[in-house]
């Protein structure tokens, strides 16, 4: 059985050796709601993030006298800005559309050429699996998205015969990811929680550079504070071992760590 730890951000990042850190997300905001207290306290400590977004989320916003055809890049600047307070200085855009996402071939050949070209010790993403604890949290898109990320990091980015254009016409060599770190998991699958005090206001503060995503503001707030909260509790009701660094009552992020490759693992089964 997997152990469950509960763990720092200096753990997280001496334990799984990450230097760089390859994000995607289906819409802009997602990495801030799942990841954006973990995402700057690595970055703080020097790893390098770049956030792939696979839409610009043309289908969000909640006024209907919006102009929608504003709407992807109103979010793209969001995010980007965002990014940039979390100290991700990289946003690439694909041009997926908004409610539409596919765990398609050519979706996952391009996620296969950000993970060659970008080369991370952990790969970070929305999960292929359906949290039917808050549905919210496993929009299609979210599923979707973690499916062809899951898809491409086993086994399509380490075999060289898979998409072999990319070696053939770009140059981009395989190449094996050794962890993913999956957030909007199905409770049931966390495993890890990353203790983020010191960065709550630093995720609040990404979050409100989505203006055009969040019709109450404080109350976004209150329940992202609440979720944080609510993580940390959960790691000890399911028993996590807890380092003893953690601080008592510090907020958390939670995830489902998988490691990809590492000691033990077998290519082909
Ligand atoms: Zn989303």
């Amino acid at each position: 059985m997997d152990t469950l730890r509960h763990l720092t951000p200096d753990e997280l990042l001496s334990g799984l050796g990450v230097r760089r850190v390859l994000a995607f997300a289906a819409h802009p905001d997602d990495l801030d709601f799942g990841a954006a207290a973990t995402m700057a306290a690595l970055a703080e400590r020097g790893a390098e993030i770049t956030l792939c977004l696979l839409t610009a989320g043309d289908a969000g916003g909640f006024s209907p006298d919006e102009d929608r055809e504003g709407v992807p890049a109103r979010r793209a600047a969001e995010q980007r800005e965002a990014a940039e307070l979390l100290g991700i200085p990289e946003v690439v855009l694909l041009d997926e559309r908004d409610g539409f996402v596919e765990p398609t071939h050519d979706l996952i050949r391009s996620i296969v050429r950000l993970m060659r070209r970008c080369r991370p010790d952990v790969v970070v993403s929305t999960h292929p699996e359906r949290a039917w604890e808050r549905l919210q949290k496993a929009h299609p898109d979210h599923l979707a998205c973690g499916e062809a990320v899951v898809r491409a990091c086993y086994p399509a980015v380490e075999n060289p015969f898979a998409y072999p254009e990319l070696l053939s016409e770009e140059g981009l060599e395989a190449y094996r990811v050794p962890h993913l770190l999956l957030m909007t998991a199905p409770q049931e699958r966390h495993n890890t929680w990353v203790s983020v005090a010191g960065y709550e206001s630093t995720k609040v503060d990404a979050l409100r550079r989505h203006l055009s995503q969040h019709p109450d503001p404080g109350q976004m707030e209150r329940f992202v504070l609440e979720q944080m909260r609510a993580s940390a509790a959960d790691a000890d009701r399911r028993g996590a071992q807890r380092s003893p660094h953690v601080p008592d009552d510090a907020p958390a992020e939670a995830f489902h760590l998988v490691t990809v490759n590492g000691q033990g693992t077998f290519a082909g089964f």
